[in-house]
């Protein structure tokens, strides 16, 4: 095959070929990132962009979809069996335009929403009130209780019968403890509301059995599928048999065309690809594995001098209060960005800094750990964020710095030990011809 790319366009080449040099070079610790395989990669860059389908497999509006209706059957099909639910739509976007779904379903505008506060961990789409949600509905959030810094359901339950929500929304993207999905429907039960679990972060660990579903209790859940699942960059919803009888015709049309347009066949294939994967053994083991070294990163980083946000971690990622290294998230954000290691600040509960500032930066373990980075790594990377962030790093330490990040990142060259089992030796050099 022509390498079309490299030759009709050399500017987006060259740009493509820096990102991937990028991302061979630096350390990921952004804890929604992730790497996909190739075979994802493959069905996400397939001829697929050139069907036009809209509407849902057998109820097509226009013609020529036996396959991306077989396609999008079978990923239906294997999200249903993954995650044991009655009904999966997988032509969301995003896993933004999954929650928008469920929101023009259940909610009438100015209906009030119960969901975590931004600066607590809860995402952007839960309502923050510069967005369309926050604009179109009347949203409240609960905080994590000051002293623990967990979820406090009693408190949650009393808001919730103060505000009388019609939707309550479980779920967080910078939340280091486990959700308790069968007490948040208790809650919703007592006061009526519908119960919505976003598991866009965590959705791998509950793929593989890491962490309790929410699918037996949800009346829906949602989630980004680019994140600990390691498939494209889209979204799905899912429900369990309670709801899905009453609401899976209603979720079909709020996507379609409620807020989305023409299906984006591509990514249906490459989600499936991804579904099939995360049933597999191998799977299992890397959410294993990034579970450890989540672990690992934060005792480390605890017996280093750092603080955690409630003192630890039960997922894959952690949020580092920098208050007593006496330096803010952005500037511990760009500390590590010079030695090509990538975290972003984050607001901590109660943050006195602005959110351009912040007090603290958010720390994943998901695309390292495919990447093969396992507990010795886990070490040396405490170390690293150690030297930068606990004294002014000299040019010296910098330059110390960069050369063991260059030398770890040599190590594991890429991404693809999934790939490397089954024989298949693809990797970013070989697609652009790194250099190492
Ligand atoms: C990432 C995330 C989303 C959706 O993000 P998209 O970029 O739209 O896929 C939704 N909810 C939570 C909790 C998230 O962390």
């Amino acid at each position: 095959m022509n390498p079309c790319l490299e030759i009709s366009d050399p500017d987006v080449f060259a740009l493509l070929h820096r990102e991937a040099q990028r991302q061979q070079d630096s350390i990921e610790l952004i804890a929604s990132a992730n790497f996909t395989s190739r075979a994802v990669l493959e069905a996400t860059g397939s001829i697929l962009t050139n069907k036009v389908v809209e509407g849902y497999p057998g109820r097509r509006y226009f013609s020529g979809c036996e396959y991306v209706d077989a396609l999008e059957n079978l990923a239906i099909e294997r999200a249903k069996e993954l995650f044991g639910a009655t009904y999966a739509n997988l032509e969301p976007y995003t896993g933004s335009q999954a929650n928008h779904a469920v929101y023009l379903t259940v909610l009438k505008p100015g209906d009030r929403i119960l969901g975590m506060d931004l600066g607590h961990g809860g995402h952007l789409s839960h309502g923050a009130k510069f967005t369309m949600t926050g604009k179109i509905y009347d949203c409240h959030f609960y905080k994590v209780d000051p002293e623990t810094e967990r979820l406090d359901y009693d408190q949650i339950l009393a808001q919730a019968k103060d505000i009388r929500p019609k939707l309550i929304i479980a779920g967080a993207s910078s939340y280091p403890r486990m959700i308790d999905f069968q007490r948040f429907r208790e809650i919703a039960d007592e006061v009526g509301a519908y119960l919505l679990a976003d598991i866009a972060h965590i959705c791998g660990l509950i793929a593989a059995g890491l962490h309790p579903s929410p699918v037996p209790y949800a009346h829906f859940v949602t989630t980004s599928t680019q994140k600990t699942l390691r498939g494209p960059r889209s979204g799905m919803i899912l429900m369990g048999e309670h709801s899905a009888a009453e609401f899976a015709r209603k979720i079909d049309s709020a996507v379609f065309p409620g807020v989305q347009g023409a299906v984006h066949v591509h990514a249906i294939a490459a989600k499936a690809v991804m579904l099939k994967e995360a049933m597999s053994e191998s799977f299992a083991a890397y959410q294993r594995q990034n579970l450890e070294n989540s672990q690992i990163l934060a005792e480390d980083l605890i017996a280093r001098g750092f603080r955690l946000v409630s003192g630890g971690t039960d997922n894959h990622l952690m949020l580092l209060d920098l208050s007593q290294q006496g330096i803010t998230g952005k500037e511990a954000e760009d500390r590590l960005a010079s030695v090509k290691i990538t975290v972003n600040k984050n607001l901590l509960p109660y943050d006195s800094q602005k959110p351009t500032v912040c007090s603290g930066i958010r720390v994943g373990t998901s695309a390292i750990t495919t990447r093969g980075f396992g507990s010795e790594e886990m070490h040396r990377i405490a170390d690293l964020i150690d030297t930068m962030l606990s004294d002014e790093p000299t040019v010296n330490t910098i330059a110390k710095v960069q050369a063991e990040v260059s030398q770890l990142c040599r190590l594991h060259p890429h991404i693809d030990s999934i790939y490397e089992q089954n024989g298949d030796r693809f990797t970013l050099e070989s697609q652009y011809q790194l250099q190492n």
